[in-house]
């Protein structure tokens, strides 16, 4: 067996559980081992009986038996019942075929009982309680139990079977760090910390497999960028733009004044233009600081200049909604840009045509989604290319684009809050822009943290801004009920909201589930206001815009990471008028509360991650994720803005040293790129 081998050759996996793997893009042996926990089980503390008990969750109950337990035959199955005193209260515990225990069951011994209190017919009950001696209690205490994602008829039982199955044989990662980096950054091998990742012996233990996974996760992204890189050096510029203040003109016209962060950003974008080699830059800019109408003035000069610019956005609807935008401007302006749009929901028809245009326009503004990017789509006279919301896209989206003009000047532009000093490390090849004002017009959004008793004044709150003709956003963390998950959901929401509203309001739905072309009709219909109400899922938060929406409501807000939340509010705060955020917060932990207070003391995003870190417990660690920020699948950039640090600073010694990776200690890390199972890494020329 080696990583490359199917699952079926794992002992105990058949045909059937070969199927339902793959509904989770579970194929190899390797993939199985890189399928890591979602979170873990861990058995809670032994407590004493008492009165306010917590209900319907697992818990340990010490107890010293005080009579015996006793067996019911009259019944279709023989039931065991003991009483369990504590001072001021008592339990039932209840087991169902298990007769045998009455023995174990005697007075004046001490056992830890774990499982569900539930209250029955007035009677503190436990149902089949598993019985633990207090000494081998105290040892499971210490493990905890992976819990993964799964799909339906997979359990999280077959999943642990199968990943033990594969640790019954050998190690089978052979591991490529070389040496002198393991032992400088103090890091695990990494056979062991895919084994204590899945099966972590302590929290410690947990922390040091992490720490490893999340360094190669740094490391290999770093280095695959660094390797492409060589082949990046700077290009000559042959566009040659006009020189006549065409967007200059063009601001004059805006019915608002651009912040001076937008000017200074299209100074140096205009700069770049007219140099000797192409650029290649990353606007910075927080939500809402208005990058969109700097791209669009710059595609502006491209069409002035008689060149075709393109912008890429990450989803449909942000696609269309940028088209739509451009639409407006261009008729505000009174300019006459062939526009044209390429998504990937679009038929078959529609999309020849824009292809056709595509070829046939010498001075036309593309905007679209990875459709852009497809083999079919070819530019007669590119000279600009814009990425929107760069971090939802891989380094390669980014290279085939570039590729598709004749060099074409390259911005990307993102609203992740890094620092300067990571932007360097992971965009390395990119110069920077950063627009770090917000239009001043615009009155701070105000926002509140509340619990569950608050919803129905939440609701009228939002009936009474619909009233003055504004919008609302709604965000649950699911889309329909789940088994697995606790959580408000955007299927069942939206039709209590439908009932508190009488149905005089309109509630939309949005959620990833649905087709691209049946989100872009409700983003629309909400654009427009036929809708007031939107209930969604996080699928709102990467640029959508509609100024007139003036409250955020989000549900189970401590199930989000800060970033993410911030991210969401900037739906709101758009427009002129006052925004509210109302976060629902409902866990009963103090931390969570203070967290979500964080968003009230700042509007900087990136302060606002951070600050999330140090209010994280280790009990956190893989709950909360931040939303996508690049596609890493431990790594979190600022959670692991150290580590992040530590794996750019060895990718370099590395480099520096030996670029070809031919020398001794590099030969491991040769062979795992070459055969990576790595997707970003596979294009890589070495
Ligand atoms: P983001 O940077 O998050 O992509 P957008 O470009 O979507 O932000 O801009 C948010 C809103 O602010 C849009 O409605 C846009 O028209 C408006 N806007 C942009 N620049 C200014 C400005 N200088 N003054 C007032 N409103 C602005
Ligand atoms: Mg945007």
């Amino acid at each position: 067996m080696d990583l490359q081998s199917p699952i079926t050759e794992i002992k105990g996996v058949g045909a059937k559980t070969e199927q339902l793997f793959e509904k989770i893009g579970v194929y190899t042996v390797g993939d199985i081992l890189l399928h890591f926990p979602r979170t873990y089980l861990k058995y809670p503390g032994a407590v004493p009986i008492t009165s306010d008990i917590e209900l319907n969750k697992n818990i340990a109950i010490r107890a010293i038996i005080q009579k015996s337990a006793t067996v019911r035959k009259n019944t279709r199955i023989p039931i065991t019942l003991l009483t369990l005193f504590g001072e001021d209260t008592k339990i039932q515990c209840v087991w169902y075929r298990m007769p045998y225990l009455k023995s174990t069951l005697t007075p004046g011994k001490h056992f830890i009982f774990y499982g569900k209190v539930v209250l029955k017919n007035n009677t503190l009950t436990m149902e089949q309680p598993t019985v633990y001696e207090e000494e081998a209690y105290s040892k499971i205490e210490e493990t905890m139990s992976p819990v993964y994602a799964l799909t339906a008829k997979l359990s999280n039982n077959l999943v642990i079977k199968t990943v033990k199955g594969v640790f019954e044989k050998e190690s089978l990662f052979l591991d490529y760090l070389p040496k002198n980096i393991k032992e400088k950054f103090e890091l695990c091998d990494y056979n062991y910390a895919i084994k204590q990742i899945h099966f972590p012996d302590s929290m410690d233990d947990l922390v040091k497999a992490r720490r490893r996974l999340v360094f190669d996760e740094f490391f290999l992204f770093i280095l695959a960028m660094q390797l492409q890189k060589t082949k990046q050096i700077k290009e000559p510029n042959h566009f040659k733009f006009k020189k006549d203040n065409f967007a200059e003109k063009l601001m004059e016209k805006l019915p608002f004044e651009l912040t001076n962060a937008q000017k200074k950003t299209i100074s140096e974008i205009k700069k770049d233009l007219y140099s000797d080699t192409v650029m290649q830059r990353l606007i910075q800019g927080d939500v809402g600081s208005g990058k969109t109408i700097v791209a669009f003035l710059m595609m502006a000069e491209a069409f002035h200049s008689g060149y075709q610019s393109a912008i890429m956005a990450p989803t449909e609807v942000l696609a269309r909604q940028h088209y739509e935008t451009f639409g407006e401007w261009c008729k505000m302006f009174d300019i006459d840009v062939p526009l044209i749009l390429l998504t990937g929901s679009m038929t078959q028809k529609q999309k020849r045509i824009a292809y056709e245009q595509i070829e046939n326009t010498p001075n036309a503004m593309v905007i679209g989604t990875h459709a852009i990017i497809q083999d079919k789509t070819h530019f007669s006279n590119l000279a600009l290319v814009i990425t929107d919301e760069q971090h939802r896209f891989g380094v390669k989206q980014r290279n085939t684009l570039s590729g598709k003009g004749d060099l074409p000047h390259i911005l990307v532009m993102s609203a992740t809050p890094i620092p300067r000093t990571l932007a360097i490390i992971l965009y390395g090849d990119l110069d920077i822009s950063v627009i770090d004002e917000v239009p001043a017009k615009r009155l701070p959004i105000k926002n509140c943290v509340v619990d569950t008793s608050f919803r129905d004044k939440a609701y009228n709150f939002i009936a009474g801004q619909v009233a003055e003709g504004h919008q609302a956003y709604v965000i649950c963390p699911l889309v329909e009920e789940s088994e697995n998950m606790e959580g408000e959901n955007v299927i069942d929401y939206s039709k209590i909201l439908e009932d508190k509203f009488h149905g005089k309001i309109s509630v939309g739905v949005l959620h990833g589930k649905m087709k691209p072309a049946q989100k872009n009709e409700i983003m629309e219909a909400f654009a427009e206001n036929k809708i007031q109400v939107l209930v969604s899922t996080t699928v709102v938060e990467v640029g959508v815009n509609v100024p007139n929406s003036t409250v955020m409501l989000i549900e189970n807000s401590d199930r989000f990471g800060l970033a993410q939340l911030h991210q969401l509010r900037g739906r709101v705060g758009r427009g002129d008028a006052q925004s509210y955020c109302i976060m629902i917060n409902t866990s009963k932990s103090k931390n969570a509360k203070k967290r979500l207070e964080t968003l009230n003391k700042s509007n900087d995003g990136f302060f606002i991650a951070s600050e999330d870190l140090k209010l994280r417990g280790p009990g956190d660690f893989f709950g909360i994720r931040q939303s996508g920020e690049f596609q890493f699948q431990l790594a979190d950039i600022y959670q692991d803005a150290n580590v992040l640090q530590d794996a750019s600073e060895s990718v370099k010694n590395i480099l520096e040293n030996d670029r070809k990776l031919e020398n001794d200690e590099n030969r491991n890390l040769r062979n795992w790129l070459e055969k990576t199972m790595i997707d970003s890494l596979k294009n890589i020329n070495l």
